[in-house]
C-alpha cells in the first residue's frame, strides 16, 4: 500500500476567548511550524516520529495550553498529561500529573519503546523525566500566577454548584485551557500514529489526570481499525464516551476519516450537549479528518509533497483536507 505521508495538528477546541491580535498569530504560527515539522518527519519515514515532534514543538512554544504554556491547578501548580501510540502494535505510552518536564511526550516516547508500562503518573512520571534528563518545566511564571490568583478569587464567590465549572472551556472565566495540543498521522506504509499534550483544566483538582493521559479517550492509533484519533475538550467526557476508540471504530465500520472525525463529535453532543469538544482523525489511506462543535479549534496539516501549510481556527475558514 502507497499511502502520501500526511499529518493533522491541533491546538485544542473551546470557546477561544482570548484569541484575536498577537495571540491569535502566535497560536497559527506555531500550528503551522507544528505540522511543518511533522512533515519533515515524514520524510523518514515514521508516523509516530512525526506527531512526537510536531507534539514537542508546541510543548516548547508557549502559544498552547501544552508544555512552557500550560495552565496551573489548585495549587497554583503545573500538571501535564501526555500520550502517544503507534498503530502497528497498539504500542501506547503516557504521563499523567507531571510537573518535571516541558516534554511529557518525551516520556511517554520512552515508556511506548520499553513496553512495560503504559502510564506513569504523579511522582514516578517525573522521577522518569529526570532520569531522562528531559527540560525542566520550571516554576510557573508571574503572568500564570496572576490568572490563577484570579480564577480562585473568582472561585471562591461562587455557589458550590458552580464550582465544577471553573477553569473549563466552557467557563466564562476561562482564559486559554482550551489549547490543548495532539497531532495524528500517516506515512508512506499506511502506519498511523497519534499523540497529545496537555496542562489539562485551570484550578482542576491536585492529582486529577484527564483523557489526554488515557488511550482510547484522548488518542487512539490502530493499522488494523484502519486510522488514528486526537481528542481536546473537557476530558471527563473523552473518559466516559471513549472518543478517540469511537472514531477509530467508525472508520473500521467504513466511514472515511471526515465521517469519523464528525460522528465522535456527535456522540459527544449527544451526551454532554454544545461546546463538547473537538477530534483530528487520519486513516490508513490518507483521509483527514477534522471536527469539532466548539466555538473554534486550531489545526494545521502537511503533505509531503506539498508545500502549502493550511491552517484555521474559525469553523466558517477554508480547511482543504484533501
Ligand atoms: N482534554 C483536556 C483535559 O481535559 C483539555 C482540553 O482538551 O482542552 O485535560
Amino acid at each position: 500500500m502507497s499511502v502520501t505521508p500526511k499529518i493533522l495538528v491541533h491546538g485544542g477546541a473551546g470557546a477561544m476567548r482570548s484569541m484575536g491580535g498577537e495571540r491569535e498569530a502566535a497560536y497559527r504560527a506555531g500550528l503551522v511550524e507544528a505540522a511543518r515539522l511533522g512533515r519533515e518527519a515524514l520524510r523518514a519515514g515514521d508516523a509516530l516520529e512525526a506527531v512526537l515532534v510536531a507534539v514537542r514543538h508546541m510543548e516548547a512554544c508557549g502559544a498552547f495550553n501544552a508544555g512552557v504554556g500550560s495552565c496551573l491547578d489548585e495549587d497554583g501548580r503545573f500538571s501535564l498529561d501526555a500520550a502517544l501510540m503507534r498503530g502497528s502494535d497498539r504500542a501506547a505510552g503516557a504521563v499523567g500529573a507531571c510537573a518535571a518536564t516541558v516534554h511529557p511526550t518525551d516520556v511517554a516516547r520512552a515508556l511506548l519503546e520499553e513496553g512495560r508500562h503504559v502510564l506513569l503518573v504523579g511522582e514516578g512520571a517525573e522521577r522518569r523525566a529526570r532520569a531522562l534528563g528531559l527540560p525542566a518545566l520550571g516554576a510557573p511564571p508571574e503572568e500564570k500566577l496572576e490568572t490563577y490568583r484570579r480564577l480562585l478569587a473568582d472561585a471562591s464567590k461562587r455557589a458550590p454548584e458552580d464550582l465544577s465549572t471553573v477553569g473549563r472551556p466552557d467557563d466564562e472565566q476561562a482564559e486559554d485551557s482550551q489549547d490543548t495540543v495532539g497531532a495524528v498521522a500517516v506515512d508512506a506504509r499506511g502506519r498511523v500514529a497519534a499523540a497529545v499534550s496537555t496542562g489539562g483544566l485551570w484550578l482542576k483538582l491536585r492529582g486529577r489526570v484527564g483523557d489526554s493521559a488515557i488511550p482510547g479517550a484522548g488518542l487512539y492509533a490502530c493499522d488494523a481499525l484502519g486510522g488514528a484519533s486526537s481528542t481536546t475538550g473537557i476530558g471527563e467526557r473523552m473518559i466516559r464516551a471513549l472518543t478517540a476508540k469511537l472514531a477509530c471504530d467508525l472508520i473500521a465500520a467504513g466511514a472515511d476519516a471526515q465521517a469519523a472525525a464528525q460522528g465522535a463529535v456527535d456522540d459527544l453532543a449527544q451526551r454532554f450537549g454544545p461546546d463538547s469538544g473537538g477530534i483530528v482523525v487520519v486513516d490508513r489511506l490518507g483521509r483527514l479528518g477534522a471536527a469539532f462543535n466548539t466555538q473554534g479549534m486550531g489545526r494545521a496539516l502537511a503533505s509531503l509533497g506539498d508545500e502549502a501549510v493550511p491552517v484555521a481556527v474559525w469553523p466558517e475558514e477554508p480547511f482543504p483536507l484533501d
